[in-house]
C-alpha cells in the first residue's frame, strides 16, 4: 500500500469536507497558524466520550461561555459544574473533570501539558484524550485511536481478527500511518472519515478519499468490518427458591457479602448449577424441614449467565430468618422479587 498516497488523499478529503465543529481549528485556519484551544479540544473530547456531537455542543458552548479555560473552570465549586453537567451522563466524569481543571490550575499554572506522558497524568485522562489532545492541541504526532478509527483501520485492511482481540493490531495498524506532518489534522480527518463516511452501517464508500486502497471494499463486504466475535453462549443454570411464609411475611436471607448479589435481602435458595433438580434434591436442598409444595418458575437472565429458578413455598413459624412484611419486598433484588411474587400469586 502506497500509505504516502493514502495520507495525501484523506488530507486533502479533510481541507475540503472538514466538519466544522466549535472546538475545532479547521484546516484553513490551521494552515495560517491558527491553533486549537487544549482546554477545548479537552473538554470537547471528555464530552465526546458520552454523547454525540450534536448533543455535546450546546453543553460545550454553555461551559465554555460560562468557564472559558482551565482556571476559570477549576475555581467554580463542585456542586455548580455537576449542575451543568446534568444530561451529559455519568457524574463521575463530571467528578474528573473538576479534578484534571484544578491539577491544570494549581501544578501547571493554567496551562495544559503538551505531551501525551504529561497529559496522561493528570486525573482522569486516559490514554485516548491524552493522545488526542496532544495530536489535535499540540500537533504532535500521536496515534488517536477510538473506535470510528479501529472500524477505518479493519475495513482498510480487511482484518480478519474479530474485535476485541483486534485491537493492538488495528492500533498498529493505524499508528503506522501518523507521521510527523500534520498530525492534529491527521487525526481528525480520520474521526471525520469515520463519523461521516466509514460509517458503521451503510459506509459511503463511493464517496471515500480512500476507496482505492480499501481492502474490505475490494472484498465486496466493507460493512462486515470490523469483525465481531460470536457472542459466547451463555450458559443457563436451575435452581430453587424457598419461599417461607408466616401470615403476611415472608422469610429472607442476607446473602454472603462475596459473589453474585452479595450482601443483598435474598429468598433462601439452592444452588445454581447446570443441571435440573429433582423433587428430592430440591427438598433435600431446603433450608428447614417443612411442608414444601410447588409455586411456580421464574426465568432471569444475569450478565454471565441466564438462571430457572422453581419456588417451593410451605409455612414456616420460628425460623430464625429475616421476617419480612410482603409489602416490603420491594427492596429485594429483582430475581427474588419475581421468585416471590410468583410464588405469593401460586397459593398452596
Ligand atoms: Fe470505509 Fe468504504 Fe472507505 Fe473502505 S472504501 S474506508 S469501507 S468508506
Amino acid at each position: 500500500m502506497d500509505r504516502d498516497r493514502l495520507r495525501a488523499n484523506l488530507l486533502a478529503w479533510y481541507d475540503a469536507h472538514a466538519r466544522a465543529l466549535p472546538w475545532r481549528v479547521g484546516p484553513t485556519d490551521h494552515a495560517q497558524g491558527a491553533r486549537a484551544d487544549p482546554y477545548r479540544v479537552w473538554l470537547s473530547e471528555v464530552m465526546l466520550q458520552q454523547t454525540t456531537v450534536p448533543h455535546a455542543t450546546p453543553y460545550f458552548l454553555a461551559f465554555t461561555e460560562r468557564w472559558p479555560d482551565a482556571r476559570a473552570l477549576a475555581a467554580e465549586g463542585d456542586g455548580e459544574v455537576m449542575a451543568a453537567w446534568a444530561g451529559l451522563g455519568y457524574y463521575a466524569r463530571a467528578r474528573n473533570l473538576l479534578a484534571c481543571a484544578r491539577a491544570v490550575a494549581q501544578a501547571h499554572g493554567g496551562v495544559f501539558p503538551a505531551t501525551e506522558e504529561g497529559l496522561r497524568a493528570l486525573p482522569g485522562v486516559g490514554a485516548y484524550t491524552a493522545a488526542a489532545v496532544a495530536a489535535i492541541a499540540f500537533d504532535r504526532p500521536a496515534n488517536v485511536v477510538d473506535g470510528n478509527v479501529e472500524r477505518v483501520m479493519a475495513r482498510l485492511f480487511a482484518v480478519e481478527t474479530p474485535l476485541p482481540d483486534a485491537k493492538p493490531e488495528l492500533k498498529r495498524l493505524a499508528g503506522e500511518l501518523v507521521t510527523a506532518e500534520r498530525p492534529g489534522d491527521w487525526a481528525q480527518a480520520l474521526m471525520d472519515l469515520g463519523a461521516t463516511v466509514c460509517r458503521p452501517k451503510s459506509p459511503l464508500c463511493e464517496r471515500c478519499p480512500v476507496a482505492e486502497f480499501c481492502a474490505a471494499l475490494a472484498g465486496g463486504a466493507p460493512e462486515s468490518y470490523p469483525r465481531k466475535s460470536a457472542k459466547a453462549a451463555r450458559p443457563h443454570r436451575f435452581g430453587i427458591a424457598y419461599l417461607l411464609t408466616r401470615g403476611d411475611q415472608v422469610g429472607l436471607v442476607r446473602r454472603p457479602p462475596r459473589g453474585l448479589l452479595g450482601g443483598m435481602l435474598a429468598l433462601p435458595t439452592s444452588d445454581w448449577r447446570a443441571t435440573p433438580w429433582s423433587e428430592a434434591e430440591a427438598l433435600a436442598a431446603a433450608p428447614v424441614d417443612a411442608d414444601w409444595r410447588a409455586a411456580g418458575e421464574v426465568e432471569h437472565v444475569f450478565t454471565h449467565f441466564s438462571l430457572s429458578l422453581r419456588v417451593l413455598r410451605a409455612r414456616g413459624g420460628a425460623e430464625p430468618l429475616i421476617w419480612t412484611p410482603t409489602r416490603d419486598l420491594g427492596a429485594l433484588p429483582s430475581v427474588f422479587l419475581k421468585a416471590a411474587r410468583a410464588g405469593l400469586d401460586n397459593l398452596l
